[in-house]
């Protein structure tokens, strides 16, 4: 069993909940009038990045419904702001959270090549969850849910050295077999780029108002057994990752996952609202004699052998300790 097990410190913003997907069990995608939408200017960002480090968060979680720039309200909302794209968009609020003094990790859903060398610069890390290489309904109506297509994009981070979180959702109508392909596709990903940080291993849970409602959350026994799977699959350099907010981690961790993800003291979980993130405390008594160690968004093997930027140097060794875990000050 692992020596310790992980956890990142962040602050959580969703800068766009409009999306071109419709998956069966989301409840943060909104459409561009409905109540709760939302398109977050830099102003409004720049007081949860603020907070965000003053409670001692070393990262911002960038997120967004998929392609957002595919709605015409967005894509105008750009337009007024002088941007041309939502990527060029992101690289000015990555560059703000540097400032401020935190790394940023964008999950914005399928990119291509361009926008992913365009983003780089700024990210200490990306990621973009496969979910799965099977075919669900929970995705018929879903664009960018084409497992080819994210394929392509992990791939493509694979080629420009970006380190990379992505993971399967496990409860979504997928099969068995379906989970243990998707798991071996991130395998063969990163044989190829050595790319992939962490896998999350993510239990779906059915909410109110969503098509799939009724449908059932895996049990504790699938989890542990696509945990264990997952251990076997994937080389031991990936870290596997669960949700402490979703399911108790402490069986899980016995079977093989090793992180925690990321949690904040400052921002509510946008993707599962109804989910508070546990306290470092409430972790380390979850974990009982397990030790916590905290690391930055990007993990220590990928410090070492420099996947960064220079634009994020400074911060990188002001916050990494000679281990590259986040400095004990
Ligand atoms: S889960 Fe993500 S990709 Fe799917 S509809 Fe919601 S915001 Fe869009």
């Amino acid at each position: 069993m692992t020596k310790y097990v992980t956890f990142s410190r962040n602050v959580f913003v969703p800068v766009t909940n409009v999306c071109r997907n419709k998956c069966g069990y989301c409840t943060f995608r909104r459409e561009p009038n409905e109540p709760g939408s939302c398109f977050m200017s830099p102003q409004e960002i720049l007081p949860i990045l603020r907070e965000g480090k003053k409670v001692g968060c070393t990262e911002v979680l960038f997120t967004f419904g998929e392609y957002a720039e595919e709605i015409p309200q967005y894509k105008q909302w750009l337009g007024e702001r002088e941007y041309n794209s939502n990527v060029e968009y992101v690289i000015d609020l990555c560059k703000l959270a540097v400032k401020i003094g935190l790394l940023p990790h964008t999950n914005a859903g399928v990119l291509n090549y361009m926008e992913l060398e365009a983003l780089k610069p700024w990210n200490a890390s990306m990621g973009l969850m496969l979910e799965t290489t099977g075919t669900v309904a929970a995705h018929s109506n879903c664009p960018g849910k084409i497992p080819q297509l994210r394929i392509k994009t992990i791939r493509y981070a694979g080629e420009l050295q970006i380190p990379f979180t992505t993971g399967i959702l496990v409860g979504i109508g997928e099969t068995l077999d379906d989970r243990i392909d998707s798991l071996q596709c991130i395998a063969n990903l990163h044989e190829e780029y050595g790319h992939i940080q962490e896998v999350i291993i993510q239990n779906f849970m059915p909410k109110t108002g969503t098509p799939m409602e009724k449908h059932p959350s895996p049990t504790l026994e699938e989890m542990i057994q696509i945990v264990s799977i997952a251990r076997e699959i994937l080389p031991s350099d990936i870290a596997i990752q669960v949700a402490p907010n979703l399911i108790d981690p402490y069986l899980l961790i016995k079977y093989g996952a090793t992180d925690l993800g990321g949690i904040s003291p400052s921002t509510i979980d946008w993707i599962n609202p109804e989910a508070e993130w546990p306290t470092v405390e409430k972790l380390q008594e979850m974990l009982r004699d397990i030790p916590l160690r905290e690391r930055l968004p990007i993990y220590p093997q990928y410090i070492k052998k420099g996947w960064y930027n220079q634009n994020l140097n400074s911060l990188i060794k002001s916050m990494a300790d000679g281990e590259g875990y986040r400095k004990i000050s």
